[in-house]
């Protein structure tokens, strides 16, 4: 019997993995590899906070394979041309491997199949990133959603699908010394010093999932807009991003912990749930449009003319605006590779309407610096804020920083937590500290580096001298 090559790459999980699944329940002999492919993970492809928490899942994958008596083979370089090896090496002639929609993976799996096929092999590839993929879900006229809601209420109306059972023993194993790579070999070499990463691994996953789905997920519809608590939210994403957390497990997991319809905590289940679906919704999106990746969603928006400076994005990057909510987020992300959602929309919304700076600058910087830089939500989450992408939030709909910290962070307890300067300014204060000059002198906080009433006038004619602006206004 021939052995099946399954190649992982963002289904980093032994347990519900489509592929995996597939070539086990074929009876054959499986071959483990993951390919360090510098392409896709250097920069600009992959960040190197992200970079290194998938070095690290990698670590964990490798033990939970080997415990099964499978050996993780690593290679470094071109899938194709690594693949192809050990294709000769094994006698292989299938590889199973699990879709991805970011354009360079689009094509690169498009190279594989050819290479493959050029030499008698087939790549099989699957759907597992996702529950509903690409043109799966259409609307009435067949075409690609690019509104959130509706999507979802469509979404919903399907049957769900069940997670796939756990990896097997190992069987037939193949034989010959293999040549592989460690993980230690592939992995950064200077990964970002200061970066709090999650545990990695699928059972660090699992164990997340399970202590959120307990308490977490029943008050999310009332904690997760503020910042200041550590639990508010899942913190799944770096998870869900390389795939140690698979997403039939998240959904069939959320559907037994709902409580009765209409009972205590269905509505933080309910809320929770959409935010999945989210994740599902950008990467359809990402699917159908991959030009989203870098160009606006709406094109005629591609000819703004954003007229921020440099030394205004570098104090952005560095959480020195002077408007204390922004800078809190910032100096979090910068210390931790964390960015709380709330803060990304507003830090988002800053960049793009008060200082006048395009998205895309905003989003390589956070792509560089989150733990769960993901192209898809990423690209999503930055349009949406700048009033660019499907879905959009409004041009016109310009957040006020100050407001926004004194609904989210009432008291001021994160940004006290990250902008340590303001620790003794009273709570009256703590959102727009240059009110009081004297005060502002005497902690050195910098004024606020550009007026928000000024900067929205401005946003509003840089968006009407390219498109429309309603008549309300
Ligand atoms: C400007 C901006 C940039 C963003 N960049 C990223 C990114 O690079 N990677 C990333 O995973 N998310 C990104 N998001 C979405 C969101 O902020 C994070 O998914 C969320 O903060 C992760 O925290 P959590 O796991 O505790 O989420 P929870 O609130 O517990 O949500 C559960 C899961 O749902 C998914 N999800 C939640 N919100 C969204 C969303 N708006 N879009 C897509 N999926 C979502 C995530 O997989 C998340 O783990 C971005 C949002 C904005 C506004």
């Amino acid at each position: 019997m021939r052995p099946i090559i399954h190649w992982f790459w963002r289904d980093l999980r032994i347990t519900d993995n489509t592929a995996l699944h597939s070539a086990y329940s074929r009876g054959e002999a499986i071959v483990p590899v993951f390919i360090w492919d510098d392409t896709l993970l250097g920069w600009p492809h992959t960040g190197s906070a992200a970079r290194t928490f998938l070095a690290r899942s990698l670590a964990s994958l490798e033990k939970n394979l080997a415990q099964l008596g499978h050996r993780l083979i690593i290679r470094r370089g071109s899938p194709e041309v690594e693949l192809l090896r050990l294709v000769r090496e094994t006698g292989a002639t299938e590889v199973h491997t699990n879709r991805d929609y970011e354009p360079q993976s689009v094509v690169r799996e498009q190279r594989v199949a050819e290479a493959l096929a050029a030499n008698g092999g087939l790549l099989r590839s699957y759907k597992d990133l996702v529950v509903w993929e690409g043109r799966e879900i259409l609307t009435g006229s067949e075409t690609p959603y690019t509104v959130y809601t509706p999507y979802a209420k469509s979404w919903r109306t399907r049957t769900r699908q069940d997670p796939w059972p756990k990896l097997g023993p190992a069987k037939n194993p193949v034989r010959g010394n293999l040549p592989s790579l460690s993980v230690a070999e592939v992995t950064p070499s200077a990964p970002p010093a200061a970066v709090h990463y999650p545990l990695a691994g699928e059972h660090a996953a699992l164990e997340s999932l399970k202590a959120f789905l307990l308490s977490g997920v029943f008050k999310y519809d009332t904690a997760r807009d503020f910042p200041a608590l550590t639990d508010g939210t899942s913190r799944l994403s770096p998870h869900l991003r390389v795939g140690t957390l698979g997403i039939r497990t998240a959904f069939a997991r959320l559907t037994s912990a709902f409580p009765a319809e209409g009972g205590p905590g269905s509505v933080g289940c309910r809320i929770w749930e959409n935010e999945l679906i989210w994740r599902e919704f950008y990467n359809q999106v990402l699917a159908n449009f991959p030009q989203v990746a870098t160009a606006c969603f709406r094109s005629e928006y591609d000819r703004l003319k954003w007229s921020g400076t440099r030394g205004q994005f570098a104090a952005w990057c560095a959480g020195q605006t002077g408007y204390p909510i922004v800078d809190a987020a910032m100096r979090c992300l910068n210390a931790t590779g964390w960015m709380h959602n709330r803060l990304r929309m507003i830090v988002a919304s800053f960049l793009t309407k008060d200082l006048l700076i395009s998205w895309q600058e905003g989003e390589r910087y956070f792509y560089e610096h989150l733990v769960d830089a993901d192209l898809a939500a990423n690209t999503g989450g930055w349009q949406w804020s700048a009033g660019t992408g499907t879905d959009a939030a409004p041009y016109f709909r310009i957040f006020n920083p100050a407001s926004q910290g004194a609904k989210f962070d009432p008291e001021g307890e994160f940004i006290r937590r990250w902008v340590p300067e303001l620790k003794g300014i009273p709570t009256d204060l703590i959102q727009t500290p240059s009110e009081n000059p004297l005060l502002l002198a005497r902690c050195k906080y910098p004024a606020p580096i550009v007026d928000h009433a000024v900067q929205r006038g401005r946003c509003l004619a840089m968006f009407k001298a390219v498109g429309e602006v309603p008549s309300k206004l």
